[in-house]
């Protein structure tokens, strides 16, 4: 009204948007020089601004804050009279301000009050002068009958209460599809997501396969308005906006890959994320936006990359520093030229993109307070004016409504359930405004200003609900977090209704589950037997594979099913795995034999070893960003004291030499030819061979290779492609801080030291001899060569072993398989 008043040249002053105000009261409680530095200063603005807001709807005079009341009131008082002088120097109006200056000609020819408890001063004050002026004010309160039948029930606890409300709702619109009914939930927005959950389990119960909430369930609609920056469109647009003004960024750029709401996702979504795939895989910190652009336009991505290019001329334009207001304009040409929010958004993401942009056009207010911004910084401002406001879209008109007291004042309802009337809550606890008089606040009657006002406000608030609808529930939880609770004291007199209807148990989900059709059950635990050339693909990997889940083998050896890389700033696992390959086989490459390494003093070992760190580390340093290699000196020197540890084992070993350093061989296990890569080969002094794996995990034991189905088998494959005649040891080359040395098994204890022998004291169990040992080698892999090689595909045999870390569930469904499923159905109970 008060912008139709300004254009219609009724009023003056400029419009103030909350965002804009909070920040001035930001500025002023920040120059403050009282205010301890200490104190949360933005939770402090927001409840000074709440305060100015009250101070106005309930018409407390600005001198009655003189009163030297308490701390707070005098600082509040100071901040006032900043914030007067402020917005009566700029000639600003805010919201507080603005009911007052209203002219009644915007109010013609008359409105209609709906959903108003009670009204404040100001708004008293309002609608008496807009009568006075002859606009017509109709006013609903009170004329609701009250309801016929009131009833009262207890559960066990919050959720045992919403799931009751919830099969009552059930079974009253089973019976009559037409009715509109309510569930009232005291603290909605705090318990919004859980109570959609247990609403869907009832009214939805295909969420009980997603194991969440259903984002779109129509059954039901929930009134909770949650911070605008949690709706996806507009979480999606601030990302892609800070992607484009941070430093380059690999993660952003994948994110702004895969961002639906960008312009031509839907045509181009299967090749920007196979871009994405690309980008993990290959690419470093660092990428910029114009290597994206280069790569999409290279990638079947030519839509993303005429955007980008669009985007970043635009970027090009936007200057260091610069008012807020210019900022605005470039974020809208940003979102554009991105195409945001794509061709066909949904109203909830329609309504979400409007009030986005108004918000974009309230960043353009912020001028006077903030001076000019840099771009993240006119970005995070925003951000922050995103979490502040609450935004509910308009949904669809559902038969039954999840909504809390206030909000669904003024609705009429056929049926209503009003949950959580317990003592603690009905009525609340006295929480007095910190920063008004209390005098002003009790004279005034603020909410919640005393016990006596809140046991007032609860009671009004209850004889409200109970006439929105001819049947009402109310309902106590018996406990919280398994303390007891007592019932509110407003119940008293209400019966207890012994036989509510509710749908009946078993859940809806179990009734239509009993209810399906029968089905053909298939268990295809096969693809084709391997061809001629699929038996050459794959190393030792496809065996440790295939003996932890013969499903994940196939798809991963076969058609190729990977797990996206994540980006991360320094090293992952893998590449600090590399690093010891390489600096260990720079290191042996060196010595040749462990009579070199004994010929060196202390002095001569580090230098080798630094010389064969360095040369681990020199490709990656060629590319480091500062803070990369800052991370590679750290890893340098991590992989120098393990090195030096691991030689100190090497000297302790009877005499050697290395016959070979990361040696590719080709092994023939069962139908299968496999090319492997051997860490270290070492000659012992017997002539045989010692077969040695480099390992930095801790899941590295002579354990895992002497099972059916070994854990890791690798090391027995090894032992195949050097044939088993020629090996008299296998060991674990563990480096780990605390925990570095050899662990493997040896045909004898002098060939290799410190290394478990089969048959003798302290060896492997189950094995009498070296030769059992390799023969149970040999058939176990051939056994798992020759599974491969005929196309099992079967699950993995020790799901919990198997399946922690694999990236497959979603392909494979091992949840949905007849384990899984019912365990699923017993929790449904
Ligand atoms: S999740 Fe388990 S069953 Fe599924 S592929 Fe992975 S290891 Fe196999």
């Amino acid at each position: 009204m008060f912008v139709l008043d300004r254009q219609a040249g009724r009023l003056e002053g400029r419009w103030l948007p909350a965002g804009a105000a909070l920040l001035a009261w930001k500025a002023i409680i920040r120059d403050d020089p009282q205010v301890p530095t200490l104190v949360a200063q933005p939770g402090l603005a927001r409840a000074a601004y709440l305060s100015w807001q009250r101070l106005h709807d309930y018409g407390i005079p600005f001198d009655a804050l003189d009163c030297g009341e308490s701390l707070e009131t005098e600082a509040f008082a100071r901040w006032c009279r900043a914030y007067r002088r402020l917005v009566r120097e700029r000639g600003w109006v805010d919201a507080a301000m603005a009911p007052a200056l209203v002219h009644p000609s915007s109010a013609l020819p008359g409105i209609e009050l709906v959903g108003f408890d009670q009204l404040t001063p100001l708004q008293q004050a309002l609608t008496e002068r807009w009568a006075a002026a002859g606009v017509e004010i109709r006013r609903d309160a009170g004329s609701q009958p009250p309801a016929v039948t009131v009833g009262r029930v207890s559960a066990l606890d919050g959720a045992a209460e919403i799931d009751a409300a919830a099969r009552w709702a059930a079974q009253r619109l089973h019976s009559r599809a037409d009715c509109r009914i309510a569930i009232v939930v005291a603290d909605l927005g705090r318990r919004r997501d859980e109570v959609r959950r247990i609403v869907d389990r009832v009214l939805t119960p295909e969420s009980g396969l997603t194991r969440g909430p259903a984002p779109e369930s129509r059954s039901f609609e929930l009134a909770a308005a949650r911070p605008l920056i949690e709706q996806p469109v507009v979480a999606a647009v601030l990302d892609l906006l800070e992607s484009l003004v941070r430093p380059p960024d690999l993660a952003a750029m994948s994110r702004l890959l895969r961002n639906p709401f960008v312009g031509g996702a839907d045509g181009e979504g299967a090749a920007r994320s196979r871009l994405d795939a690309r980008l993990r895989r290959y690419e470093r910190p660092g990428f910029t936006l114009a290597a994206l652009e280069r790569a999409a336009a290279e990638r079947a991505c030519p839509d993303l990359a005429a955007r980008l290019a669009v985007a970043r001329a635009v970027i090009s334009n936007w200057p260091e520093k610069v008012l807020p207001s210019i900022c605005t304009k470039t974020i809208f040409e940003l979102t554009a030229a991105l195409g945001w929010p794509g061709a066909a958004p949904g109203s909830a993401e329609h309504q979400a993109e409007q009030r986005w942009r108004s918000l974009v056009s309230e960043l353009g207010a912020c001028d006077e307070f903030t001076g000019r911004v840099g771009r993240a910084e006119a970005l995070s401002l925003l951000r922050e004016m995103a979490e502040q406001v609450l935004f509910e879209p308009q949904e669809l008109r559902a038969p039954l409504l999840v909504i809390d007291a206030a909000t669904c004042a003024g609705m009429r309802f056929d049926a209503l359930w009003v949950s959580g009337l317990d003592a603690s809550r009905w009525p609340p606890p006295a929480t007095p405004d910190p920063f008004l008089p209390r005098a002003e606040q009790l004279r005034r009657g603020l909410p919640r200003a005393s016990a006596e006002v809140a046991a007032r406000e609860a009671r009004q608030t209850l004889g409200r609900l109970l006439a929105s609808a001819p049947e009402v529930i109310l309902s106590v939880p018996d406990t919280e977090d398994e303390a007891p609770l007592l019932p509110s004291p407003l119940l008293q007199g209400v019966a207890m209704v012994a036989d509510l209807p509710r749908w009946p148990s078993p859940p809806l989900a179990a009734a239509r589950h009993a209810a399906r059709p029968a089905l053909d059950a298939l268990v295809d635990g096969h693809l084709p037997p391997v061809s001629a050339e699929e038996a050459t693909r794959g190393g030792a990997r496809l065996l440790e594979l295939q003996s932890a889940c013969p499903f994940r083998a196939q798809v991963e050896v076969r058609l190729g099913a990977r797990a996206l890389e994540e980006p991360a700033i320094g090293l992952d696992a893998a590449e600090r795995g590399d690093l010891v390959h390489a600096a260990l086989a720079r290191l042996w490459e060196e010595l040749g034999e462990q009579a070199a390494l004994l010929k060196l003093d202390d002095g001569g070992v580090l230098a080798a070893v630094q010389r064969a760190v360095e040369a681990a580390l020199a490709e990656a340093r060629l590319s480091a960003d500062p803070v990369l290699a800052q991370l590679l000196d750290l890893e340098a020197r991590w992989l120098e004291a393990r090195v030096l540890e691991m030689l100190e084992a090497d000297r302790a070993r009877t005499p050697f030499a290395v016959a070979g350093v990361e040696q590719s061989c080709m092994a023939r296990i069962g139908a299968l030819s496999l090319q492997m890569r051997l860490d270290r080969v070492d000659r012992l002094a017997d002539g045989s061979l010692a077969v040695i794996d480099y390992k930095t995990g801790s899941n590295a034991e002579v354990r895992s290779w002497l099972d059916e189905r070994p854990r890791l088998p690798q090391l027995p494959a090894y032992v195949a492609a050097l044939g088993p005649s020629n090996v008299g040891a296998v060991a674990f080359a563990r480096l780990r801080s605390g925990d570095t040395g050899y662990v493997g098994v040896a045909r004898d204890a002098e060939g290799f030291p410190g290394l478990k022998v089969p048959g003798a004291k302290g060896g492997p169990k189950g094995f009498e001899s070296w030769q059992q040992l390799l023969d149970a080698w040999a058939q176990r892999l051939e056994t798992l060569a020759n599974e491969y090689a005929c196309g099992d595909a079967r699950l993995a045999p020790d799901p919990p072993r198997a399946c922690q870390y694999c990236h497959l569930g979603m392909l494979c469904r091992i949840r949905e398989t007849a384990s899984g499923a019912a365990g699923e159905e017993a929790g449904d109970e």
